[in-house]
């Protein structure tokens, strides 16, 4: 007894000399399951420990933010708005989710579009039993829908039509921002926060962040890897995510606002930005857009890339981005 307490002691003592002398202490990683998905957070830092509740507060915000923006949870925000016409009085946060998703549908010309609820509920991707609807009811799900549906001035926001509002498209990149906010606001400087691949990054460590690509059509494989030395957010929208297959033909989860379709020119789409939020609506965006057209919308944004898979299988890589990127 005696004796593990000496070797205890002594290993504590290694340990903390080792720190001192500047060895890396282990990062505290914890994962909580959230929007639909593993969360994990890791901090880096000489004593992670201290930051156990922060971590836990991180968590404890998504979570807020999943339920106001979910529109399976009564009373969320994005219910209420779904039912109203006229004013809706929101949460700020909802309201800043809102007014960034509006900036990107006007930026692709309503590739981006929050109002596709109806059409969203008509196939049945968030049910588990998705199905190929009637070209009459696609039809009527996208008769309220578009860009003029939606208006937000002044911090407030205006319903125009019946339109059901989905922010399936940029939520979880708000919400990824939300919580690195919260780590930062606690004091940490180093941070992942990673929502099933969807990621951002804060800090700097020794060596370069190195983030994985999965391939659209090789589960089991990496289309390439990403070395960024600056922190950054990155977020992937891809046709494998949730899609089933009917006749050889494959129908998914993103859809071409114009005509109630999935869209076909892409199979995955990664772009890497500063914020998540932003990352996610244009990763969504640029699905739809297409490998050219979307490009071109990337490069009105400052330090924003993308990594297209096209739908021939070709990969498409921005000029900014082409350094950093590891082919397997
Ligand atoms: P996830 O990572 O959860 O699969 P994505 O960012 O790839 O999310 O976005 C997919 C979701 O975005 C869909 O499930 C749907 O809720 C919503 N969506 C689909 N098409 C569009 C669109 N054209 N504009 C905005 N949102 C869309
Ligand atoms: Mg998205």
């Amino acid at each position: 007894m005696r004796l593990l307490a000496i070797v205890l002691l002594w290993c504590g003592v290694a340990a903390a000399f080792w720190q001192v002398l500047g060895g890396r202490a282990q990062p505290l990683r914890r994962t909580r399951l959230l929007l639909g998905t593993v969360v994990e957070i890791t901090v880096y830092d000489q004593r992670p420990q201290r930051f156990v509740e922060a971590v836990e507060s991180a968590f404890d915000e998504m979570a807020r933010l999943e339920a106001l923006t979910s529109f399976h949870r009564t009373g969320s925000d994005v219910l209420r708005l779904s039912r109203a016409v006229g004013n809706v009085e929101l949460a700020p946060e909802t309201l800043q989710i809102l007014r960034e998703g509006l900036q990107v549908s006007q930026a692709s010309g309503g590739a981006f579009d929050m109002t596709l609820g109806r059409l969203q509920k008509l196939w049945g991707f968030g049910s588990g039993h998705p199905r190929l609807p009637a070209s009459d009811e696609i039809e009527a799900a996208l008769a309220d829908s578009g860009s003029g549906a939606l208006t937000v001035k002044n911090g407030k926001v205006i319903k125009h039509s019946p339109a059901w509002i989905d922010l399936g498209g940029i939520a979880k990149g708000y919400i990824i921002d939300r919580a690195i906010a919260v780590l930062k606001q606690a004091g940490v400087e180093c941070a992942a926060v990673n929502a099933g691949g969807d990621l951002r990054l804060i800090g700097r460590r020794a060596a370069p962040w190195r983030i994985g690509i999965r391939h659209p059509r090789k589960p089991e494989e990496l289309l390439g890897t990403l070395v960024l030395s600056e922190p950054l957010a990155v977020v992937t929208s891809g046709d494998y995510e949730r899609f089933f297959e009917q006749n050889g033909r494959r129908y998914h989860h993103l859809f071409d606002p114009f005509t109630g379709m999935p869209a076909r020119r892409c199979q995955s789409v990664t772009v890497v930005s500063n914020r998540a939020a932003l990352a996610d609506a244009l990763a969504t965006a640029v699905f739809v857009l297409g490998p050219e057209r979307g490009l071109a919308l990337l490069a009105r944004y400052p330090r924003t890339w993308g990594l297209i898979v096209a739908a021939d299988g070709s990969s498409l890589v921005s000029p900014g981005l082409r350094e950093r990127v590891t082919w397997p």
